[in-house]
Formats: structure tokens, C-alpha cells, sequence
């Protein structure tokens, strides 16, 4: 942790040694002569929570990596949603959890009694942290559990499992919001605003890169190489976001994708699925977006905007934390100083009061089956070798 601070300013105090660009005088920006000021990963939230009695009680589905590493101990900063509820095949596993946070052990489910959560009144909502491939049956047999779903990205393999998890969630009354967490973090909020609010100018194109690299030794990355679980390769797992970004900066939806893949030959772990895709889409307004997508290039989770009078770049854009937004205006150069954020918490309080206010949560089932949609595209694409037109949302 203190190595990853020192890393930081020192990344920081290099921007700041740059050359001697006017600095503005504007709270929430930092020029390349202001001093560098590392911030905290997360910082606890202003207003206090409410009553813990007042919260909504959630079961998070799957406790493998990514919800035992960031989504349960995200619970903590949550100022409407509580855990109190674990479905796993371990047992002992989830007893661990159970203790470790504070959960019932009576709130303790498996596979198979997962449907007996209809129940269980303590729970309103449940997390889907399964292997893609499982999202799908998870999604359905909650909603007809009588509970709200928090579905992890992407939604599903297929567009008709996607439609499936949207009728059964609309037949079922429930709310369906899939956990695009980038679209509740503050720094791509900013960049959002400062594209859409044309603070580049025009908007011209975009260029968006997600790549890492899959460890076969990682038993989160063992299904990721299978594609009935995994539905594709390094696009729906982390291209997507590139992806994302793209829509959500232009606010646009693309109608032209065209794009090619590339896989090393002989390497194990693509036999199922690809390793690179790098594609291009083209958007009503004009904007052109070149996006990268690779289970073989180290991490990087980034993008740039490109506006007729500006330029803005974050990188990383996409991380659990410690983003880094650079606005070059003129020939002013200025790197925005937001307060960081647990983006996982702000998730999934925005679908808690999506539920106690029965709104429709920003990101919901059709947002998700928008990206299946256009990823599927993007695949045909590359497979076809021409360009394809897709629809405008349905
Ligand atoms: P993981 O392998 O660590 O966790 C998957 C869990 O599902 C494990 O606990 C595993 O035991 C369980 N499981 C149940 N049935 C299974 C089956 N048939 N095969 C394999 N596992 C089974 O994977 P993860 O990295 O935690 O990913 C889980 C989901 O979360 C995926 O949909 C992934 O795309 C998503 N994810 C999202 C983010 C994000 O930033 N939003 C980050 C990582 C993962």
C-alpha cells in the first residue's frame, strides 16, 4: 500500500516537474505546477448512513475473486445496502464469510436451495457474481424468488438469455441494473460531463484500450478461458468497457461496428476464446472510436477523447481506484483533482434507492443487452470481415 502511494507521487510530482505551463486558478484542478497531492483510495462518505434497519438487505450470489475482494468489503461504505445474506457451493467457505462480516449464519444458501430465498424477507436483493455463462439462470431464478437483481457484467452470452433475465425480472415486478461500475464513478462521471456539457468542442474520436494479461494459474481466469462460461473471449470480459466508455462519452448509441481478432497460435489459452480485438465504431454524431480490447498486453484500463478544441485522457480509467484525469485545453494542461470513491458501494446504493424510490436504475437489463448485442457485432464483424450495421436500441 505505501509502495502504491510512493508509486503514485512519484507518478504525480513527474507530471508536475513538466514543463512551465500556465497554471489556472480553479478549485479541482491541478496544473502541471501545482503540487502533487496523493488521495486516499477510499474515503467514507460525508452524510452519515442511515439506520441499519432502514437498509436493504442484499445476498451476493458466487464467492469467488471479485466478490470477496471488492464487492463484500464494499458493503462497509454502503450508506443504504447491507449484507446479509451468502449462496455458495462451499459451505465452510461461506461460514468464513459469514463470520468475518457479520452475516447469519442461517443466511447461508447453496446452488440448490437458492431458490428458498423467496423465504427470506431479510433479503430484497440479490448480487450475481457467477461466471458469465451462469448470469442468465441466476438472474431468472431470483427474480422469480421475488427479489431485485444486481446482475455482474457483461449480462450474458446470448441476446435471447438476455431478453429472458429482462422478462422475467418485468414479469416478476423486480428492478434489473447491471453493475456497470464505471457509470457511478466519479472521475468518468467527470469525463462524461466535461464531453457531453462540449467542453472539448466537437467531439471527434475516441480512443479506448482494456487489456490483461489472462493467468492460467489464477482459478479466476480457469473459466474465463471456457466459453460456454465465459460467452467470448477478452471482449466480454474487459473489452466491454472499452466499449462502455464509448457509448457513455458520446451518449450515443454506434451504428456501424467493423473490426478483427487475433489470437497467438498455439497458445492454450485460446483454444475457446480470443485474445485480441480491436475494433472501430462509428457513431451519428461522426465520432470514430478505436477500441482495444486483449487478454495478452499487461494492464491497462484507459481511454481519450478527442474534441475539436481539447483533448481529455484518463488513465487509468476503469481501475478500482486511483484514476488519473488529464484535460488538455489550449495550451493549458490541467489534471482534474476529484475526490475518490468506493464505486462499488455508490453501485449498489444507486439500485438500493432505485428500489425505495421504484425508479429505474440507470443501468438496467437493456443496457446490458445492448453491449451482448454490439459485442456479438463486433464478433461477426471480425469473422465476416465486413462492416456491420447495427440497430439502434430496441
Ligand atoms: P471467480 O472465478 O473468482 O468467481 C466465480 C465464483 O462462481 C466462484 O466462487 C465459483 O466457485 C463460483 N461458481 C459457481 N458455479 C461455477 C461454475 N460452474 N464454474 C465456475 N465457477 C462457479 O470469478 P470473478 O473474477 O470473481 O468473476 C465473477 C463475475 O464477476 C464475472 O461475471 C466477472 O465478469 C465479474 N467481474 C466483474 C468485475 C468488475 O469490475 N465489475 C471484476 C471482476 C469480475
Amino acid at each position: 500500500m505505501l509502495n502504491a502511494v510512493k508509486n503514485l507521487l512519484t507518478r504525480r510530482q513527474i507530471i508536475g516537474s513538466g514543463m512551465g505551463i500556465l497554471g489556472v486558478g480553479m478549485a479541482g484542478l491541478v496544473t502541471r505546477n501545482s503540487p502533487a497531492i496523493a488521495q486516499p483510495a477510499y474515503k467514507p462518505a460525508k452524510e452519515p448512513p442511515i439506520p441499519d434497519e432502514k437498509k436493504l438487505g442484499w445476498a451476493v450470489v458466487g464467492l469467488g475473486k471479485f466478490a470477496t475482494q471488492q464487492i463484500i468489503p464494499s458493503f462497509s461504505q454502503c450508506k443504504q445496502s447491507k449484507l446479509v445474506a451468502l449462496v455458495s457451493g462451499d459451505r465452510a467457505k461461506a461460514e468464513n464469510y459469514a463470520r468475518q462480516y457479520n452475516v447469519n449464519p442461517k443466511n447461508i444458501y447453496n446452488y440448490e436451495n437458492y431458490d428458498s430465498l423467496r423465504n427470506n424477507p431479510e433479503v430484497d436483493i440479490i448480487y450475481i457474481v457467477l461466471p458469465n455463462g451462469l448470469h442468465a439462470e441466476y438472474t431468472i431464478r431470483g427474480a422469480q424468488a421475488g427479489k431485485h437483481i444486481l446482475c455482474e457484467k457483461p449480462m450474458a452470452n446470448t441476446v435471447e438469455e438476455c431478453q429472458a433475465m429482462i422478462a422475467a425480472c418485468n414479469q416478476a415486478n423486480r428492478k434489473l441494473m447491471i453493475a456497470y461500475r464505471a457509470q457511478y464513478e466519479p472521475f468518468n462521471l467527470e469525463a462524461i460531463a466535461i464531453a457531453q456539457k462540449k467542453q472539448l468542442g466537437q467531439l471527434k474520436a475516441i480512443v479506448a484500450d482494456h487489456g490483461r494479461n489472462l493467468d492460467p494459474k489464477d482459478p479466476a481466469d480457469i473459466w474465463r478461458m471456457n466459453k460456454k462460461l465465459a460467452g467470448g473471449g477478452s471482449l466480454f470480459d474487459i473489452g466491454i468497457y472499452s466499449l462502455q466508455a464509448a457509448r457513455y462519452i458520446t451518449g450515443e448509441e454506434p451504428t456501424e461496428v467493423c473490426a478483427m481478432t487475433y489470437s497467438t497460435p498455439n497458445d492454450p489459452r485460446f483454444k475457446e476464446v480470443e485474445e485480441n480485438v480491436n475494433f472501430i465504431l462509428r457513431f451519428p454524431s461522426g465520432v470514430l472510436a478505436n477500441c482495444t480490447s486483449s487478454y495478452g498486453y499487461s494492464s491497462t484500463k484507459r481511454f481519450q477523447v478527442f474534441g475539436s478544441n481539447g483533448t481529455l485522457e484518463l488513465d487509468p480509467a476503469t481501475d478500482y481506484y486511483r484514476h488519473q484525469l488529464t484535460v488538455k485545453r489550449e495550451k493549458v494542461q490541467e489534471e482534474r483533482q476529484i475526490q475518490e470513491q468506493n464505486q462499488f458501494a455508490l453501485e449498489m446504493d444507486h439500485l438500493s434507492e432505485s428500489v425505495m424510490q421504484d425508479r429505474q436504475p440507470k443501468t438496467p437489463g437493456e443496457e446490458g443487452l445492448q453491449d451482448v448485442r454490439l459485442m456479438l457485432a463486433i464478433y461477426e464483424a471480425a469473422r465476416t470481415g465486413r462492416t456491420i450495421s447495427v440497430d439502434s436500441r430496441e
